[in-house]
């Protein structure tokens, strides 16, 4: 069954052996999210490996998301591992604390004191607990309790309303992105970037550290910080995606305000070309339950019909007990969702800006297969950019990116609507495109006598190139 929008899988202990991962690839995860909070580096380096063997036993690409920690805050250990805090309570947090108990506990962020004011309002441990902040005296931060709650070893801390100084990049996250780029991960997550620069200096970091290999991965920001929403379009120019962090952004801006934001997020991003990942708790039940909950069915409905490009499993794959069974719940929302009525979502497209010529006939193609309602467009590309313009829009019809780049193929798992195929491509242009049409008929998605739109650049093989559209019948060469 032919599904549009792509599933981002988060592997974890649950997920780390071949078996599953093959079944969890075979049940439809398009992307691996390998999260950097957990792990050491030769451990995301094994997981890598056996991806890409999992995938290749699944005869197909899937792409490795690595996602950085961060700077997310958190308070230390405690004594017994936990406590309680109890409604009205005093507790402090002070980063000169070595060991936590019940009256105060240590924080890994010592500049946190200097952020804050008397009446802000932290949020510890994704919002359970709350404090209210009495006074600051040197390092020691005094709060009320105002919600309590159990509270165990780094736990994190959020201000609400955003505001923490805390810089983009930690130093852990530049040795964990010369990890990543060792295995050539397709795609790096930044955690909490604030603005476009953060951004930028996160692909600097990801290109050098990548030069060895000769590998660029694409960069997909986090949108978890309250600040970072007036700066949305900025950071979406420096990114290639964004990944709509519900977790952390709700504890920042309340959870009420997220499903707005998920909405105008995603729609942000489809008008810059860029991608979009919907993320957290989406099917969380499923970390202990076969079956998610009716509104976990419907928030995966909802994000596909808001045109995310992928959904994205956290804990449920990581460490729950039915990482598979999530997938395939996932993966048969989405198919039916995209059967709704309310999912064609911009088919007049006629309003788009272009000044390229490789972009024009992107929608030169778009628009010619929409309005002949062909059976398939096919992409011959070596960076997969028209795709990605095709992708843009939601015409029902699919997108097929033939490419001879494995590193294309990959990046390409994540575009909504996209399948990535190899293709050698040669200066015997129409050997080619008979080879093209022979493919679309191998993996079903044409037939003898069906029409297909084709585009490619002339000389083939140059990125950047694509300046030719034709109009074919299978089989007609
Ligand atoms: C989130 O906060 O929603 C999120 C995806 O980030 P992480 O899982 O890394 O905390």
């Amino acid at each position: 069954m032919r599904r549009a929008t792509k599933i981002v899988a988060t592997i974890g202990p649950a997920s780390s052996d071949l078996d599953t991962l093959v079944r969890m690839i075979r049940a439809g995860v398009d992307v691996v999210r390998l999260n950097f909070s957990h792990g050491k580096a030769q451990d995301h380096i094994d997981r890598a490996t056996m991806v890409r063997e999992a995938a290749a036993i699944c005869g197909r690409e899937v792409a490795i998301m690595a996602d950085l920690q961060g700077p997310k805050i958190r308070v230390g250990k405690f004594e017994n591992g936990k406590i309680m805090l109890v409604n009205g309570e005093k507790f402090i947090l002070d980063a000169d604390c070595e060991m936590g108990n019940q009256d105060i506990v240590g924080l890994d962020y010592k500049e946190l004191p200097t952020d804050l004011n008397p009446d802000d309002v932290l949020l510890l441990n994704d919002g359970l607990i709350v404090l209210v902040v009495d006074k600051i005296i040197g390092t020691a931060i005094h709060t009320t309790v105002r919600i309590g709650g159990e509270l165990s070893n780094n736990k994190g801390i959020n201000r609400q309303g955003g505001g923490l100084t805390a810089p983009a990049l930690t130093a852990k996250d530049m040795d964990d992105i010369r990890t990543a780029m060792s295995f050539r991960a397709d795609y790096v997550a930044v955690s909490f970037p604030k603005n476009a620069t953060d951004m930028m200096m996160a692909r600097q970091l990801a290109n050098i550290a990548g030069d060895a290999q000769k590998h660029r991965p694409q960069m997909i920001a986090k949108i978890e910080r309250a600040e970072a929403i007036p700066l949305l379009q900025e950071i979406l120019d420096a990114s290639d995606g964004i990944m709509v962090a519900r977790g952390d952004l709700a504890v920042e801006v309340g959870n009420a305000a997220v499903p707005a934001l998920q909405k105008r997020m995603i729609r942000m991003a489809r008008a810059s070309n860029k991608l979009a990942i919907t993320a957290t708790q989406m099917m969380e039940s499923m970390i202990v339950n076969a079956v998610p909950t009716r509104a976990e069915v419907s928030d995966v409905a909802n994000a596909v019909l808001d045109g995310t490009d992928a959904v994205m499993t956290s804990a449920e794959t990581a460490s729950g007990r039915y990482p598979i069974e999530t997938v395939e719940m996932m993966a048969s929302v989405c198919i039916e969702a995209e059967k709704s009525e309310d999912y064609r979502l911009d088919t007049d497209f006629l309003n788009v800006v272009f000044t390229r010529i490789d972009q024009s006939i992107a929608y030169g193609a778009l628009f010619t297969a929409h309005h002949l309602q062909v059976k398939a467009i096919a992409a011959l590309t070596e960076s997969a950019s028209t795709a990605l313009w095709m992708s843009r829009h939601d015409i029902n019809i699919p997108i097929v990116a033939l490419t001879p780049n494995l590193g294309t193929q990959r990046k390409a798992s994540l575009f909504r609507n996209v399948t990535a195929l190899e293709l050698t491509q040669s200066e015997d242009t129409d050997a080619v495109l008979k080879a093209a049409q022979d493919l679309l008929v191998a993996k079903g998605f044409v037939e003898k006598g069906d029409m297909v739109v084709l585009t490619w650049g002339e000389p083939m093989g140059k990125v950047g190139g694509t300046n030719a559209l034709k109009i074919m019948r299978i089989g007609e060469y």
